[in-house]
């Protein structure tokens, strides 16, 4: 009895008053933090916080914006290596470890083949240009010395980019911001990209809804997370159709083209940077390889969605989550 006043007595303490929004467009997607606080003024201070500390890692991570530093490691490749921040080539590293733990599945040359898809064309690239490119995407020609923060591309050509894991890695920073400010509650969207600390008011987890691939609009299953990150790669957003099948942007390293076997990979895990690099790796490697990862993988659940609609939950994750299903 007295154990049970003192936790309402804590969840009383925890109940903060305002919960405040704001969506803005970053690193190419929308974005939306939502803080609960004491009070407006001390909510909206959080989100310009954390909204500046995205904001800091899209000038680092950008491939497009010539003056980051990835665009500057792009440039030099095949020549001398660059000296880079501490922080940029912690996250490099990581990123390779995510492609040795997938074979490749997952890999931020990617882009030596991806540029040649313009999606908005509704053309498909020429096969032989495919084909050559593919020698421009090999994670092992990103040399890194950790002595010197030196970032190296070894051929030519070779580009990195950060579109498949740098949204998670910044929904994570958001959070840290957050709670560094001495916020207690939040939930950040970067881009589809969820992340959640803390509890909303009278306790309740934050709520994320999981689209169904081929009706996004629809919700098929409801998540109750706390100091949890839910990321989804699916072909339902960008993509294109040509000839009626349908092409998306999640290239196979391996072949040069978009893959087909996942309509959406739904990964939920404490880290929203390693939930982001594996929903695109999952969604790469397929329903039976991929969820066999993951099912390896402790703390690491996922929902997959099948070329043919099938759901697929990994093996732990109705007792970590609170699922309700509607079939697609
Ligand atoms: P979204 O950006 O829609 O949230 P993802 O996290 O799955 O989706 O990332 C997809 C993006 O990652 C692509 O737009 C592209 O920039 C990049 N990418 C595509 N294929 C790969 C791959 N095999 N490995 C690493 N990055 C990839
Ligand atoms: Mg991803």
């Amino acid at each position: 009895m007295l154990s049970r006043f003192l936790i309402l007595a804590l969840l009383t303490c925890f109940v903060q008053a305002v919960e405040v929004r704001d969506s803005r467009a970053k690193m190419g997607s929308p974005f939306e933090i939502t803080v609960l606080a004491e009070s407006e003024a001390e909510a909206r201070h959080l989100i310009e916080a954390a909204f500046a500390e995205i904001d800091r890692l899209e000038a680092m991570i950008s491939s497009w914006q010539p003056q980051s530093q990835t665009s500057a490691i792009n440039r030099a490749a095949g020549g001398d290596g660059v000296v880079v921040s501490q922080e940029l080539f912690n996250l490099i590293r990581r990123s390779l470890k995510i492609s040795q733990l997938t074979d490749g599945a997952f890999d931020i040359t990617f882009a030596g083949v991806g540029n040649l898809w313009d999606l908005s064309s509704g053309r498909l690239p020429n096969p032989m240009k495919v084909k050559q490119a593919l020698a421009l995407v090999d994670y092992h020609a990103v040399e890194l010395n950790p002595k010197t923060r030196e970032v190296r591309l070894s051929r030519p050509g070779v580009r990195i980019g950060f579109g498949a894991i740098g949204k998670g890695y910044a929904a994570n920073r958001a959070i840290v911001k957050i709670r560094e400010l001495g916020g207690k509650s939040a939930l950040v969207n970067a881009g589809g990209d969820m992340v959640a600390t803390g509890v909303r008011e009278n306790g309740r987890p934050w709520s994320i809804l999981i689209a169904d691939p081929r009706a996004p609009d629809r919700v098929f299953a409801e998540l109750a997370l706390t100091e949890q990150a839910v990321v989804t790669s699916g072909d339902y957003e960008r993509f294109m159709i040509v000839d009626g099948k349908r092409y998306s942007h999640i290239i196979n390293p391996k072949t040069g083209y978009p893959v087909d076997s996942l309509q959406s990979a739904t990964v939920i895990c404490p880290d929203g940077e390693l939930a982001d690099g594996l929903a695109t790796s999952i969604f790469v490697m397929g329903p039976v390889a991929g969820m066999d990862l993951i099912n390896r993988l402790p703390r690491v659940e996922c929902i997959l969605v099948d070329a043919q609609g099938r759901i697929h939950y990994s093996h732990n994750i109705q007792s970590q989550l609170i699922v309700k299903e509607n079939s697609p």
